[in-house]
């Protein structure tokens, strides 16, 4: 989609540190990281949030989040937060999954 900055990664328009790629998503790290281990996991397909999100689209996320969290080592836990809409923080329109790790996370969330 046009102007939208998660496609141009996807796209490699604009350059990221891509950690991890399969046919329906791609993974790289947040440029603006909140913890030791911040990664944006996005489908290739232009999606608005997690309501667009199709059963097949969903299972594909749901293996690149287990194979990326083998591939980081995170075992010992991480979280996984989709922000949705203005009330929920979302500043970019493509859908992606926040990946959080590396040190304890707190909770509520602020
Ligand atoms: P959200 O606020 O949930 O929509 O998350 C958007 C995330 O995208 C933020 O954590 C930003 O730091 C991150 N971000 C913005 N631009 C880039 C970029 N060019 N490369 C990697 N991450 C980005
Ligand atoms: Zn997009």
């Amino acid at each position: 989609m046009e102007n939208c900055l998660f496609c141009k990664i996807v796209e490699k328009t604009i350059p990221a540190q891509v950690i991890f790629e399969d046919d329906d998503t791609l993974a790289f790290r947040d440029i603006n990281p909140v913890a030791p281990v911040h990664i944006l996991l996005v489908p290739k397909k232009h999606l608005e949030n997690i309501l667009g999100l199709d059963a097949a689209l969903a299972q594909a996320m749901h293996a690149s989040l287990k194979k990326i969290t083998e591939q980081e080592k995170l075992a010992q836990g991480f979280r996984v937060v989709a922000n949705t809409g203005e009330h929920g923080g979302q500043t970019v329109y493509h859908l992606h999954w926040h990946i959080l790790s590396g040190r304890h996370m707190g909770w509520p969330p602020g």
